[in-house]
């Protein structure tokens, strides 16, 4: 999908999204495509993959995020093409298409384990890997029928991880669910927001993109509430040491020693 149809969706003059037009991002041949996955709080909570081909992002949404058991498919529904800047940005879109917050969840780089990415994608079968703070391996994005009909027909995929050193029996999204840009959470990122550019853009109260918002505000609240010790946090596994949930959700480096990585002791 071209970037033509991104840019018709979206509203340049009033939204705090790059247009794509820039220049990328890096200043010389990088050896690697760049990939990230945004965890994206709009009418519904979901995390959208992009894998840098061809000067811009191939993206798919996933409803319930990525999984790193390999028992686990998920699906993910194949979006338009975000342009290379989008690729770094978290915060908010204030209206419009994909109004709500948006939180960087992982990023680095992918590497095709196929000879040709368009084939694979024709061929609606894509072998890759990873390497990112959070998910990392072999992994596979295979086109499937559509759920939810003619719409969703050629649109639906399945996100699956192979089997390997870096598959494990944890769930990734509450095990880390926090940025790895900012370490941030949803309302952090929501309250970090340059006031002038969310008060400049706030939108028209009594609008239905009002009325998402101040529902896109509440969930946020209502996640600092969850995260905020009155009710018990999500149990992930009682075999993880103490603070591997905060080292894997905030790394320090883009390349975490392996063999140290907490998700990998959890490897089956
Ligand atoms: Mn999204």
């Amino acid at each position: 999908m071209p970037l033509d149809e991104y840019r018709r969706k979206r509203d340049f003059s009033t939204s705090p999204e790059p247009e794509g037009d820039e220049p990328s991002r890096r200043g010389h041949e990088s050896p690697a495509p760049f990939f990230c996955v945004q965890k994206h709080l709009a009418s519904h909570l979901h995390y959208d993959l992009r894998l840098e081909h061809d000067g811009v992002l191939l993206s798919w949404a996933v409803p319930k995020g990525p999984s790193i058991d390999s028992r686990d498919k998920r699906l993910a529904m194949q979006t338009e093409d975000h342009p290379m800047a989008y690729g770094t940005f978290e915060g908010v879109i204030p209206e419009g298409y994909g109004a709500g917050i948006v939180m960087l969840w992982d990023m680095g780089t992918w590497k095709p384990l196929v000879d040709d990415v368009e084939t694979a994608l024709k061929k609606g079968d894509l072998k890759f890997e990873l390497d990112g703070f959070k998910l990392k391996g072999s992994w596979v994005l295979v086109r499937t029928r559509g759920y939810g009909g003619d719409r969703a027909e050629g649109r639906s995929w399945l996100l699956i991880k192979h089997r390997d050193d870096w598959a494990g029996d944890v769930d990734i999204t509450t095990f880390a669910p926090l940025s790895v840009k900012s370490k941030q959470d949803f309302h952090e990122i929501l309250a970090e927001d340059d006031p002038s550019v969310w008060t400049t853009n706030r939108p028209v109260a009594g609008g239905a993109t009002g009325a998402m918002l101040r529902e896109i505000i509440e969930k946020a609240a209502a996640l600092k509430a969850e995260r905020g010790g009155d009710r018990p946090r999500p149990k992930t596994s009682g075999r993880q040491p103490p603070g591997a949930r905060a080292k894997a959700a905030l790394p320090r480096s883009r390349t975490p020693a392996r063999g140290r990585s907490a998700v990998r002791r959890k490897q089956r």
